[in-house]
């Protein structure tokens, strides 16, 4: 979904804006008077552009007459019944400026992506309002497609409200990855959020908040990993309230409200793609092998995925006995389960990286300890290898060290409510 929040934010901290309107509101925006008060009592904070269609919380404008007004009218349908499951029910705080005006979200063909989020400050909201625009026909042959942008900017629109935008686009990923979630909670029905699983599975050994190539997009499993195996729904919710003020990065937070390492939730998470076992994971794209074995090799290296990112290493048979050299968190699964040790038959090793460092992994059934090299500060995985395939002085050991098995804490293991 090439939602354009990550150049909103880069230009409301500073950056060159990719649309000037990401931070200078259009004229009509720009004097509200409050006058003209529509059906649930909020009015148009400014003026009403040439078309709009109002609900109890939205209204839906646009100038361009070729746009259709049913599919405005079905935008401002889903916008209201998003509303209901996420205001109302889902108790996200309401987005700024909301309690009195409706929500403006204006239509625009011209568009560069599906849409965006940005706020405007003026004196009464020196935090920003905020204002969504849509391209409404943006994969127009997708009815479905669009009505889920609009959920998903809806998210936007509440995240607003809690994370202030200093830190521009490098914090985007939790923006991207919650408002897909937003959009499949709050709209069901729609299931393309599913799509941009997509963009995790071409790079799933990327860091885990790159913002290039869409993977913020791909990084919804982490949000659905949440809600269905940690926390909830509300969990999320939480965690972005948890976070109003603050300027603590994401996987801070979110470590926080959990309770739990962030690398072993991401390794958690990365461990149920492989197995297919989130709830709609036969709609979620599987993710590129590093490396594909009949048998499990007698010992392999790779380099290391970027920091909680992850390698998916598909192999045939033979397992049993398989070990790990490298810094990393190391998951099996099979088609539809998590197992605690590698299994004869066919399985999935998944190797989620703790840290930056620009190391390699090793695995297989035999790790060579004939060749005698230098491990600095006897860590095997950043240790250089040669040609011949040499590991470190002592690698059974440092196996032992090194490797962590992948065990969901307790805390997190309790079943989907
Ligand atoms: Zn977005």
């Amino acid at each position: 979904m090439p939602c354009l929040l990550p150049d909103t934010l880069a230009a409301l901290s500073g950056e060159t804006p990719a649309d000037v309107r990401m931070v200078t509101p259009p004229a009509a925006f720009g004097a509200p008077d409050g006058t003209v008060r529509r059906a649930g009592g909020k009015a148009v904070y400014g003026d009403d552009l040439t078309f709009h269609l109002d609900g109890l919380n939205f209204t839906v404008q646009w100038e361009d007459a070729t746009i259709d007004g049913d599919r405005a009218a079905a935008i401002l349908a889903e916008l209201e019944d998003a509303w209901t499951a996420l205001v109302v029910e889902g108790g996200w705080p309401a987005p700024v400026s909301s309690e009195t005006w409706l929500l403006r979200v204006v239509l625009d063909a011209d568009l560069g992506g599906s849409g965006y989020t940005t706020v405007y400050a003026t004196d009464a909201y020196p935090e920003g309002y905020p204002v969504t625009y849509l391209n409404p026909v943006y994969e127009g042959d997708r009815p479905a497609y669009g009505l889920s942008v609009a959920v998903h900017e809806l998210g936007h629109m509440l995240q607003y409200r809690l994370r202030d935008t200093s830190r521009g686009r490098s914090d985007s990923w939790f923006w991207e990855a919650t408002s897909e979630w937003v959009a499949e909670r709050a709209a069901p029905e729609l299931d393309t959020y599913a799509d941009s699983t997509y963009w995790y599975a071409q790079w799933p050994d990327a860091r885990f908040d790159r913002v290039e190539r869409f993977h913020l997009y791909g990084m919804l499993l982490l949000d659905a990993y949440l809600d269905e195996r940690v926390f909830g729904f509300d969990g999320i919710r939480d965690t972005w309230i948890a976070g109003e003020g603050r300027a603590d990065p994401w996987d801070m937070l979110i470590a926080e409200t959990t309770g739990a390492d962030f690398g072993a939730l991401i390794a958690a998470m990365a461990a149920e793609v492989a197995a297919g076992t989130l709830r709609e994971g036969a709609l979620y794209e599987p993710p590129v092998r590093v490396a594909t074995h009949a048998e499990a090799p007698e010992w392999e290296i790779v380099d290391a995925p970027e920091r909680y990112g992850t390698h998916y290493i598909d192999i045939g048979g033979g397992g049993a006995g398989l070990v790990v050299a490298g810094d990393v968190w190391v998951g099996y699964a099979t088609d539809g389960a998590i197992l605690d040790a590698p299994p004869d038959g066919p399985f999935t090793l998944v190797l989620t990286a703790l840290t930056d460092d620009e190391g390699e992994v090793g695995y297989g059934l035999t790790p060579p300890v004939d060749t005698p090299i230098e491990a600095p500060e006897g860590c095997a995985c950043a240790a250089p290898v040669g040609g011949s395939g040499a590991l470190a002085v002592g690698i059974a050991a440092a196996v032992a060290r090194r490797r962590r098995l992948l065990r969901v804490p307790a805390a997190l293991s309790a079943p989907t409510p």
